[in-house]
């Protein structure tokens, strides 16, 4: 039977009195009073209710009670034990939560945990981060004309493994997966096989020095060929462990024309490969190591003064795979604020998500993007490029950065050159430094060749050195500290869930709780 109380109305009679004048004023001036006036009314209970019979069965607890509960589960970064126990006994989770009724507060760990599955299945996190953190912004009347994007590696609670370890995971997912749901296939099993990968009898194929590994990996492997030709056909395909042994082998192993097994080699894998059977859908960076990507989006306001006049507020966030680049990640953000009726005029970014589609893309939005540009090669060695030289207003070379001008400059086939006196770039300063004194000194004849994107890319560069530019550009900093409050202060670094939905759930839930804390000294007395 369906629980929904409106929160949106308050009651007839004060039901925090008892509390006192000075305790009632420290909850309406907490985060507790911005969740129960700016979060709990926009929880997506009648979504949520559609789970379960209007009439018939037990009572279910108040739906935006649970959900708010879910919310600051997030928040605070507590287990389900210490969620449920606060929902028991915290005065200000009761006051946040506008606990109406001792019912509500009869929550256990079973509960939570399905609740949780409900709307992690149902897509809920999205409306919830969505819909608040736009009533927010509604209520904050927060400009958001000027937002800044960056990103972040983070990491489910999953262990690291080794290759080894990666396939002794697979095979007794599979086995115990096998037990439960198969129990006539499982007999089929050697028991001593179950005995290695799944009791992990002695040293089972555990806990292998480096050193061992090169011995155990080929015996892990043949064991996985061996149970996929076993079980292939049966019930047991139909598995998500059978499916994860197929892409296991697809991923490491390979099978000559004979019919042998070699192990590939780490070099011939994919960066998307499986390296643990509990969160397959992460994946490795050879920079950032194991995990997911988080994208964050955010407002910010140019308080001159030191003094802030409005909280910067996540508009958006996304989990992407490792291997995806940051420049991918810029269209997908804009999509979804445009969508919202949130979108900036100004974006910052990184080097990454100003790549020339991504400007391009963002231009026909209105939107300007601020990020530098990627600098020329040979950049840090010191050597000259285009930038030293000066060109006229059709992109021709007018002089060198000696001073010199050229003896012809002329354009053909898409390309501009400048063609310069053998003489003297042998004999200039710079001759070490500049590609057309490199080419004097090997006998060619000095000539800078280059096309027009690179006259673009020339003049942005030179801009990026203004004044003006890195005016804008200095804002884009402070977004390393709301991505620092995410992963220290709201645990994003710590993880207690795997898999990409349930990661999802907790860096949107984070960041809306992040949201909330930070509208407290704007939206209370
Ligand atoms: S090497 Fe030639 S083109 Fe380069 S700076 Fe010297 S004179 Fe100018």
């Amino acid at each position: 039977m369906l629980n929904i109380r409106d929160h949106s109305t308050g009651e007839l009679f004060n039901r925090w009195g008892h509390l006192g004048r000075n305790r009632v004023k420290r909850l309406q001036g907490s985060w507790a009073e911005v969740f129960r006036a700016h979060v709990l009314p926009k929880l997506p209970a009648e979504e949520l209710s559609k789970e379960f019979d209007p009439v018939m069965g037990r009572p279910t607890i108040d739906l935006a009670v649970v959900l708010g509960a879910i919310i600051l589960q997030q928040m605070f970064n507590l287990t389900d034990s210490e969620t449920v126990e606060a929902i028991a006994f915290n005065i200000t989770w009761h006051y946040a939560l506008d606990v109406r009724s001792d019912s509500d507060l009869e929550m256990t760990d079973r509960t939570l945990r399905s609740y949780r599955k409900i709307v992690i299945e149902r897509g809920l996190d999205e409306a919830i981060f969505r819909d608040i953190t736009d009533g927010l912004i509604k209520a904050l009347g927060l400009d958001t004309s000027k937002q800044r994007m960056d990103s972040t590696a983070f990491k489910s609670a999953m262990r690291e493994l080794t290759r080894v370890g990666t396939f002794v995971e697979t095979i007794g997912k599979f086995l115990r997966e096998l037990k439960r749901k198969a129990p006539t296939e499982y007999e089929r099993v050697d028991p001593e096989v179950v005995g290695k990968y799944v009791e992990r009898d002695g040293d089972g194929c555990f806990g292998v020095r480096p050193t061992e590994s090169g011995k155990r990996l080929p015996e892990a492997a043949e064991m996985l060929r061996e149970l996929l030709g076993m079980f292939r056909g049966t019930s047991a395909e139909g598995m998500e462990s059978f499916e994860l042994m197929k892409r296991l082998f697809e991923e490491q192993c390979d099978v000559d024309e004979d019919g042998n097994l070699r192990i590939k080699t780490p070099d011939e894998m994919s960066s998307d490969h499986m390296s643990n059977p509990s969160d397959p859908d992460s994946t490795f960076n050879g920079y950032k190591g194991q995990g997911y990507t988080a994208q964050v989006m955010e407002t910010y306001t140019e308080d001159e003064h030191g003094e802030k006049t409005a909280p910067d507020i996540i508009t958006y966030v996304a989990v992407n795979k490792m291997t995806e680049p940051d420049s991918a990640a810029l269209q997908p953000a804009l999509d979804e604020v445009d969508e919202r009726g949130i979108k900036p005029e100004t974006v910052v970014a990184d080097t990454s998500y100003g790549a020339d589609a991504n400007r391009v893309d963002a231009s026909r939005r209105g939107v300007e993007v601020v990020a530098p540009t990627h600098p020329p090669k040979n950049y840090k060695s010191g050597m000259l490029s285009l930038e030293h030289f000066e060109l006229d207003v059709n992109g021709f070379v007018v002089k060198c950065p000696a001073g010199h001008a050229p003896k012809s400059a002329n354009a053909m086939s898409g390309r501009l050159d400048a063609r310069f006196e053998k003489s003297t770039c042998a004999a200039c300063e710079l001759r070490n430094r500049c590609p057309c004194g490199i080419q004097a000194k090997k006998g060619k004849r000095p000539r800078l060749w280059y096309r027009y994107t690179r006259v673009e890319r020339r003049k942005r560069l030179l801009y990026e050195k203004t004044a003006e530019f890195l005016e804008k550009y200095r804002w884009r900093a402070g977004i390393e500290a709301t991505i620092s409050r995410l992963k220290n202060w709201l645990k994003l670094g710590n993880l207690r869930v795997r898999g990409r939905p349930a990661v999802t759930l907790a860096l949107r839930l984070k960041a809306l709780g992040l949201n909330v804390f930070r509208s407290v000294p704007y939206l209370t007395i």
